[in-house]
């Protein structure tokens, strides 16, 4: 071989080589270590758990929870009945979905696990990339720099002579992915082909797709369980004002998934995509022996319709609380399968959200928007072009020609003062004064600081005020999520450790508040692994 082409192959090699490890930040909880909460914990002599159980309703903020826990008297109320009710706090501004998931499986925000958001601009591949798809849109776990719970799992088989399986099943493949990290089984919903899919698929799936399939369900309805109700609980009309629909649905019920443009979308935004995902998610109990024998196994069960429902009607509407109701409902007889298949008291569960929303804005600013008043800054530094590369959530990327300039610093500059200039923003920062380090930094310079991947980030990073929220104008809101505010970053957090008593469910959560980092150590304490952030990186 000659030497040009050994040392293509080495670059070849070099490329193909995931990040450079690096080391995790270490959140320190604000509750001094003395009074650290002792949650979740084991009493001495408790057997294992034979299954270990991470729910996350995704976009469930604690206060709307908590507005709804009265009405919820199904699965919630056996949860509350047996575990503890905290409140959790997302560490960043980081406060949506990759990141969150990502968060609850590895115990790391995004200055550490490298997943900044759903989506941002990869300035190698100059493209939008996804947290878990690559510029050409497949799947990959290369962005998540920082083992999860499912590679804390193959660690511990490696040493042991029956294996622990590592499952994760959701609408969204990001869901289902981060909380694993780079091992495991993720399986999700593929709206291509109306069924389920995984980078790993266990032999029995294409069975389920085949005898369960999804497809008769894109001709659901979706009608409330009862309007009186539902006007008693929520003290408005169902067409309330900022409510808008999603995926072809209109403001008021009913909801008919057939009559959408796109009803394989449509399953995303409906109670039928949760109801879908637990199914599944007992099927894969059976399937998989989950819990049969006494070696812990993990299952992931992430909801994804709640986020849409939120997006598109908000958390006061009659939507969100039907799809809560009926969540509560579907959760009994989940809950009740896993006494069944399980053992009562054999299986232990964390039920969360992987980040808050804002109750009904009032305001909003499109990406769109940031976009235009940033190019128009750099233009008055630069000169007319296209400086702007990407605005969407929490980042403002320069495109090549703009980080060739050399008034580039001025530039930016002029970008910040013009993007201050909205009202919703409540920050607008230069990244790099706030990258690295964080460790050194307190309060709000620290949560920014845990929001900033130094290398991904874009070269401005800004928050939206309390009570705005930022949006895509050919996707816009009811409501939405990302920021520091109370409303995105604390959500609530059922702990149902192994050896619990029941007792009284409690009205309201403790006042213990605990840091959401902590869930994924928590959740491998209880499955007899290392902590995804003692593993190797
Ligand atoms: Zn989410």
């Amino acid at each position: 071989m000659s030497v040009r082409l050994e040392l293509l192959g080495l670059m070849a090699v070099l490329a193909a080589c995931p990040a450079p490890p690096r080391t995790p930040v270490r959140v320190p909880n604000p509750v001094p270590a003395t009074q650290d909460p002792a949650v979740g914990v084991v009493a001495p002599g408790t057997a294992a758990p034979r299954l270990v159980v991470l729910l996350v309703v995704d976009q469930l903020p604690a206060w709307a929870f908590t507005a709804k826990r009265a009405a919820l008297t199904g699965g919630f109320d056996r949860l509350l009945r047996e575990g503890e009710w905290h409140t959790g706090r997302h560490p960043s501004a980081a406060t949506t979905t990759a990141p969150g998931h990502a968060l609850l499986g590895t115990g790391e925000p995004s200055a550490t696990s490298g997943i900044i958001a759903n989506s941002w601009w990869d300035r190698d591949a100059q493209a939008v990339v996804e947290s878990v798809r690559d510029a050409k849109h497949a799947v990959t776990t290369a962005y998540l720099r920082v083992p999860g719970l499912g590679d804390a799992m193959a660690a511990a088989n490696a040493t042991r002579p029956i294996a622990g399986k590592a499952i994760a099943v959701s609408l969204k493949d990001r869901a289902a992915i981060l909380p694993l990290g780079h091992a495991g089984v993720p399986i999700w919903y593929d709206p291509k082909t109306v069924a389920w899919t995984s980078t790993n698929p266990p032999a029995w799936l294409a069975e389920e797709n085949r005898t369960h399939p999804i497809r008769p369900h894109l001709k659901d309805v979706w009608r409330p369980l009862d309007p009186a109700r539902l006007a008693t609980l929520t003290g408005i009309a169902d067409a309330a004002p900022g409510e808008l629909g999603d995926k072809g649905f209109g403001p008021t019920f009913p909801h008919d998934l057939g009559a959408t443009k796109d009803p394989a979308q449509a399953i995303y935004a409906a109670p039928i995509g949760n109801e879908l995902v637990l199914d599944l998610a007992t099927t894969a109990l059976a399937q998989e022996q989950l819990g049969a024998d006494d070696v812990p196994d993990l299952l992931v069960v992430s909801l994804s319709a709640n986020d849409y429902i939120g997006h598109a009607w908000g958390h006061e509407s009659w939507e969100a609380w039907d799809a809560l109701l009926r969540l509560d409902r579907r959760l009994e007889a989940f809950v009740s399968e896993l006494d069944t298949r399980v053992g009562a008291g054999r299986w232990a569960m964390i039920a969360t959200s992987d980040h808050g929303a804002s109750p009904m804005p009032k305001g909003a600013i499109t990406y769109q928007q940031l976009e235009d008043a940033a190019n128009k800054a750099a233009a008055t530094e630069l000169g007319g072009g296209d400086w702007i590369a990407d605005a969407h959530f929490p980042s403002v990327y320069l495109t090549k020609a703009a980080l060739a300039q050399k008034d580039r610093a001025k530039a930016l500059r002029k970008i910040v003062f013009a993007l201050r200039s909205f009202p919703g923003l409540a920050r607008v920062e230069r990244t790099s004064d706030f990258a690295g380090h964080c460790d050194t930094r307190t309060g709000d310079a620290f949560r920014l600081c845990l929001t900033i991947d130094p290398q991904r980030t874009g070269e401005i990073i800004y928050v939206p005020r309390p009570g705005w929220i930022v949006m895509g104008a050919d996707d816009p809101h009811a409501t939405a999520h990302g920021s520091l505010n109370d409303y995105d970053q604390l959500v609530p957090v059922i702990m149902l450790p192994p050896g619990r008593t029941p007792h009284a469910a409690p009205a309201r959560p403790s006042e213990t508040t605990i840091q959401m980092v902590r869930v994924a150590t928590i959740l491998a304490r209880w499955l007899g692994v290392s902590p995804p952030s003692n593993l190797p990186r």
